[in-house]
């Protein structure tokens, strides 16, 4: 599981951009091509769960099929190429020290609140509750429409042999990160997850930081 483990080189004092993302809040922000991000777990365990977009056309985003399709693997780790619903290839995984991230999970809603965990707990805090008020903020023609497939980075999904999804014990710790090279321009929108109901993470979600360089 721990067999893909990649360090990165670059610097945080060299980042140009850096911001930490409180649990619960939402995070969105346009990467231009070239450009690294770096997504660490500060305390570990932590589920950043992330949309990726084509900054020059936003309905071409980020397709969980497309990307397993293109590796032919289920997790994202080093060298994994994200790819769009229009084959686009939005951004490349160059460094890992996690291992594995999940892109079939899905993101937590209010419904699944209640699905997962109790019926009243539908009104707790949700991811998909997040994502919405992030592209919505971002421009008047993103909607609901737009929150589609999402990757859960620093999340441990495993298939089991009848094809159903575990929700693990994570592999992450504090400290971990998962770095990425954009393609394209890309706008990446990053709820951290808000989820008290997960034992997971010890019911307790916590901080994640976000780093750009150039
Ligand atoms: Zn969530």
């Amino acid at each position: 599981m721990m067999s893909n483990l990649t360090e990165s080189q670059l610097l945080p004092e060299n980042a140009v951009y850096e911001h930490t993302i409180r649990a619960g809040d939402h995070w969105m922000r346009r990467i231009e091509k070239g450009q690294t991000f770096r997504i660490l777990d500060l305390k570990g365990n932590q589920a950043a769960d992330t949309l990726f977009y084509n900054a020059e056309d936003p309905d071409d985003r980020y397709s969980a099929s497309d990307t397993i399709a293109a590796q032919g693997a289920l997790y994202l780790t080093t060298g994994t190429r994200l790819m769009s619903t229009r084959g686009t290839e939005l951004l490349k995984i160059v460094a890992d020290t996690c291992g594995r991230h999940d892109t079939l999970g899905g993101a937590c809603s209010r419904e699944s609140n209640t699905m997962r965990y109790a019926h009243d707990k539908e009104h707790m805090h949700a991811c998909r509750d997040s994502f919405l008020r992030g592209v919505q903020s971002w421009c008047h023609h993103m909607d609901k429409r737009d929150v589609t497939c999402n990757i859960n980075f620093f999340m441990n999904v495993p298939v089991t042999p009848e094809g159903e999804l575990d929700f693990a014990d994570g592999i992450s710790a504090p400290g971990r990160y998962v770095e990425m090279v954009a393609s394209c321009p890309v706008i990446a929108l990053i709820s951290n997850c808000p989820q008290l109901n997960n034992p997971c993470n010890a019911y307790n979600p916590t901080p994640v930081q976000v780093l750009i360089w150039d």
